[in-house]
């Protein structure tokens, strides 16, 4: 049995020509975010049409959830906040995972560079984390067995793991990128991230273009932080991933910059980097727009509009790079809405006409 599935790809809905997309707000400053979106897409003629669906982090009733996952699989694409999953409420699951787990979004790509003119720990970064997404610890099988005693799963296949190794050397190929690294703790865990290392060195073989090492979880946190530059691709399984995904954001400036792609063989979700709800910031004109607008440039790569995407992205990097417009989250003081509105701005003085 083939470990990579070549299933036909099922297309995207295209009504007249125009998308239909999922919009997913989510809680904290994710619904916020959308109406940027909107707002930008409108100014950009951008061809897409959102069905947005609102999910109640508090209800235990699945409909909602159940609802989502109907729109993401007759749409293909979804843009989404994070729904915020309260740690005290231990009897609902988080709906993100859930999410990812029922799509079969097996892959998470993080691209983490830095931006010239946002003042950032480290400079001239350039990493893509390629992040099992669907099991390791967030297989979501706890159990109590007996009072006092919580037993976890965490589930790594091989079939996963080869699928997450080819997807970043295909990747790596694609890119022009020169080196992989598989991150791990195989020491300890000998036969869980055994299987994985293993595996990615297994599929390494397959491209003797691209140069293969493997680094420790724990060294690999520290390498990060003082000598960032030496990773290209790394690929990880799921909770080191979302650790060393938050440790590289803060490198290059914090949660609000970064946009994260989620990828199956059917479906693709875009979503801001670090998936923070950001509830304490939620509502005061504050929280920093670009993640999520550039969650929203990837959407429109996706479905191949790419010069709608380019407009926007040129925009962004006007106002963030040349202009040094920052929220406070960057040490600025502009409000989120003066950065969207310049962004608008920019963008209504391209030149559409040749569209
Ligand atoms: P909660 O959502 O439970 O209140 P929080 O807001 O403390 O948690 P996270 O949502 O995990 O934390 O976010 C982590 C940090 O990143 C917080 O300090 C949050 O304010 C900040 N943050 C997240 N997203 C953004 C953003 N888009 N702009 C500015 N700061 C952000």
């Amino acid at each position: 049995q083939p470990l990579v599935k070549k299933t036909k790809p099922i297309p995207v809905a295209l009504y007249g020509g125009r998308h239909a997309v999922t919009m997913l707000p989510g809680g904290g400053i994710g619904p916020e975010l959308m109406v940027y979106v909107k707002e930008i897409f409108k100014y950009a003629g951008a061809p897409v049409d959102f069905e947005v669906v609102e999910i109640d982090p508090k209800s235990d009733e699945s409909n909602d959830l159940e609802y989502a996952i109907t729109s993401i699989k007759r749409n293909g694409v979804a843009i989404k906040g994070n729904i915020e999953t309260k740690s005290e409420s231990t009897g609902v699951q988080s709906r993100n995972v859930a999410i990812r787990n029922e799509l079969d979004l097996f892959v998470n790509v993080l691209h983490c560079h830095s931006y010239p003119g946002v003042p950032a720990r480290q400079k001239g970064i350039d990493i893509i984390i390629i992040r099992q997404n669907t099991e390791g610890e967030y297989a979501m099988l706890e159990h109590e067995s007996v009072e006092g005693v919580v037993e976890s799963m965490k589930i790594v296949t091989k079939s996963n793991s080869e699928r997450v190794a080819r997807f970043a050397f295909e990747y790596a190929k694609r890119n022009n990128r020169k080196k992989v690294t598989t991150i791990h703790k195989a020491n300890i865990m000998k036969l869980s991230d055994g299987l994985f290392l293993e595996t990615s060195q297994k599929v390494a073989k397959d491209y003797p273009e691209i140069e293969h090492n493997d680094m420790i979880i724990d060294n690999c946190c520290m390498q990060l932080v003082s000598r960032p530059h030496q990773f290209d691709v790394m690929i990880m399984t799921n909770l080191y991933g979302t650790i060393v995904s938050n440790v590289v954001c803060g490198l290059v400036g914090g949660a609000g910059l970064l946009s994260g792609k989620n990828y199956g063989d059917h479906y693709a979700i875009f979503e801001p980097g670090t998936r923070n709800t950001g509830t304490a910031i939620a509502g005061k004109n504050i929280a920093n727009p670009i993640a999520m607008i550039s969650a929203s440039i990837d959407m429109l790569d996706h479905l191949g509009h790419k010069q709608h995407s380019q407009v926007i992205s040129d925009a962004v990097r006007k106002v963030i790079c040349e202009d040094k417009l920052h929220t406070p989250d960057l040490g600025g003081s502009a409000s989120s809405t003066e950065i969207v509105q310049r962004i608008i701005d920019y963008i209504l003085q391209t030149d559409t006409r040749a569209w």
